[in-house]
């Protein structure tokens, strides 16, 4: 994810370009830069790691003056965040200038094919790739718009671009699938950016393009055109929004978009990272220390809060399908408590940040030891993605809600991804079965999709208990830790007090506090723990607790027990701590909505937390 801004017409490019980037910031901010098209028909780029307001700080507008030009704010997903990985990216010849928003999945064998053709790379991203792949296109077609099309037609993935070329100095082509791209219409000027608040300065009239869409702008026209080279006609649509409304993508905050986000999130995930016919997981990043990971003895999951919580569902799948023994610890307590630690353990480390002081400690005490380091991190070239001996980058993009959402969620299916390898690797998963999880694994987006669909039935339930004082949450197996992140949700941004437990304990000693007064969620999809479940909630009931289950959502029986229902779709085990936690992340939100708390910033809370 990051903010692309090309600008085209009758101002000084760069002041709009910059000014749009920094506005762009919260969708990425570990490097950013520029190409400016200038009044000698020159190009000139500037790049570097940092953000936006670095880049500003270093450079003198009035040598980069020219009325064209393109620029990004980026979050690295392939290659770290360095000055070199930087977008701008130009193809080995320098032809061909490219800012990308987003991921090409398939950008290894375009690599291999332009490799065997001669060309050279100098960073590590995927959108050099696509830069050089369109130039090798360009040779055959000696035409910037076919270039440009016949390469992102053999593109899998997702992209929002702007590009540039110097045979062809007038134009910027514009085009998406995946990522969000407008192009604003001004007074004798365009500005392509990836969504309004870039433009809203300038203009408020724009042509949101679709996915497959492309736009060939020049300083006095623009062509709407597919990828497939039809015309298009679209009306230009004026902007009522105001600036906070959009950097929130209309939502009214940025963890309701978050949430939101999680169908997009969970698939750049596992992009590029699962054959759903064979049933084969694959991650890059550990393919090192697979030999490793396969012999080790145990593993160990070291993380804090949201990520902790991802770390015991690690285990329980882990355990359960590659039987391989795991232990989770809080990173805080494993430090300093002289664990045992052997050269042969695996010790995960799992941050959305990567920057987690308690987590990166206890990375580095497990080195001294000897162990193989792995981590599961959101931010690239973080300190733990760089400490680590291998690791997987969960790539749900920018997560600026302190709450977290969409990187839980991206952790667990990081761990699905890993359990799916080592349990093929090791021989205990049936073939068959791993096809059976990645053809499953395919449907998660949209069964997420179909929850945020009932988003006013859980907001529904949340207005009933907007001013309780406590919640139970309670779960078993797999859904023992999603109770866990449920109340830990609750407390953090609505702060009521919850208490999440596996629905068993109930009755050795926290049954006592059961009154009319005590909602209780229960965890409750068909598996195999169902009647133990049921049970349990008539446990509670007959003690005169309010029961809301979360229960499947063809699920009629669960109405002879429940007085309130989150419904979620049906999944496979594996799966199911993905889906379950989403109408539980909803419930706390709108929880504490009613309850009128700041939910991005909830009171005492930090995003990152960076001391021990
Ligand atoms: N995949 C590209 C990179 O890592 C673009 C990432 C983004 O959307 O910022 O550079």
């Amino acid at each position: 994810m990051c903010g692309i801004v090309g600008y085209i017409g009758r101002r000084n490019a760069l002041p709009v370009i910059i000014d749009g980037l920094k506005r762009l910031e919260y969708r990425g901010y570990d490097s950013a830069g520029f190409t400016i098209l200038n009044n000698d028909e020159k190009y000139l780029t500037y790049k570097k790691a940092g953000k936006v307001k670095d880049l500003e700080d270093s450079i003198d507008y009035n040598v980069y003056t020219g009325n064209i030009g393109i620029g990004h704010t980026r979050w690295a997903t392939h290659g770290e965040p360095t000055d070199i990985n930087a977008h701008p990216h130009f193809c080995m010849e320098g032809k061909i200038i490219l800012v990308h928003n987003g991921i090409i999945e398939n950008y290894k064998s375009i690599k291999t094919k332009l490799e065997s053709e001669g060309y050279i790379f100098k960073t590590e991203t995927d959108t050099e790739i696509l830069a050089n792949f369109i130039n090798y296109n360009y040779k055959n077609t000696k035409d910037f718009v076919k270039a440009v099309q016949v390469s992102l037609a053999g593109v899998e993935g997702t992209y929002g671009i702007a590009c540039l070329c110097r045979d062809e100095k007038d134009k910027i082509i514009a085009a998406r699938k995946g990522s969000p791209l407008l192009l604003a219409v001004g007074d004798g000027e365009f500005i392509i950016a990836s969504d309004a608040s870039a433009v809203l300065n300038y203009t408020r009239n724009v042509i949101y393009l679709n996915d497959g869409e492309m736009a060939i702008i020049t300083k006095n026209s623009h062509i709407l055109k597919t990828i497939e080279n039809k015309e298009i006609n679209r009306e230009i649509e004026v902007l009522d929004m105001v600036l906070d409304q959009i950097e929130k993508g209309g939502y009214e905050h940025f963890m309701l978009k978050e949430i939101c986000e999680q169908p997009e999130s969970i698939q750049n995930t596992f992009r590029g990272r699962i054959n759903f016919t064979t049933g084969v997981a694959k991650l890059g990043g550990l393919e090192k220390v697979l030999p490793r990971l396969l012999e080790a003895k145990r593993f160990i999951i070291t993380a804090c809060g949201t990520a902790w919580h991802a770390g015991l569902i690690g285990e329980y799948l882990i355990e359960q399908f590659c039987r391989i023994p795991v232990e989770v610890e809080y990173a805080s307590e494993f430090r300093y408590r002289r664990p045992i630690i052997n050269k042969d353990d695996i010790v995960i480390a799992i941050s959305q940040s990567g920057e987690t002081a308690d987590t990166l400690a206890a990375l580095r005490e497990a080195k001294k030891f000897g162990a193989t380091t792995v981590g599961i991190v959101n931010v690239i070239g973080s300190s733990i993605a760089r400490e680590v001996d291998a690791g997987t980058y969960i790539h749900a993009g920018p997560e600026i809600g302190v709450a977290s959402t969409k990187a839980f969620t991206s952790q667990l299916m990081s761990l699905a991804l890993i359990t799916m390898m080592l349990a093929r690797e090791k021989e205990t998963l049936f073939s068959k079965t791993l096809i059976e999880m990645a053809q499953e694994l395919k449907q998660i987006p949209d069964k997420i999709q179909r929850m945020i669909d009932r988003k006013e039935e859980y907001k529904h339930i949340a207005e009933r208990f907007k001013n309780a004082n406590n919640f139970y949450y309670l779960g078993r197996g797999v859904n023992f830790p999603v109770a866990l992140e449920g109340a830990l949700k609750l407390k953090e941004i609505s702060y009521i007090h919850a208490e999440g437990y596996p629905a068993a304990e109930m009755k050795h000693g926290p049954i006592a506090l059961i009154d009319e007064n005590m909602p209780v969620i229960f965890i409750a999809p068909k598996d195999r723990t169902y009647d133990k479940i049921i049970s349990n909630i008539e446990e509670v009931k007959s003690r005169k607790g309010i029961i809301i289950a979360l229960a499947n959502e063809e699920d009629d029986n669960i109405k002879n027990y429940a007085d309130y229902i989150l419904r979620v779709p049906r999944t496979l085990g594996i799966f199911a701590p993905i889906l379950n936690i989403i109408p539980l992340q909803f419930l706390s939100y709108y929880i504490a909505v009613f309850r009128g708390n700041d939910v991005d910033k909830p009171r005492n809370l930090a995003k990152s937390v960076t001391v021990e």
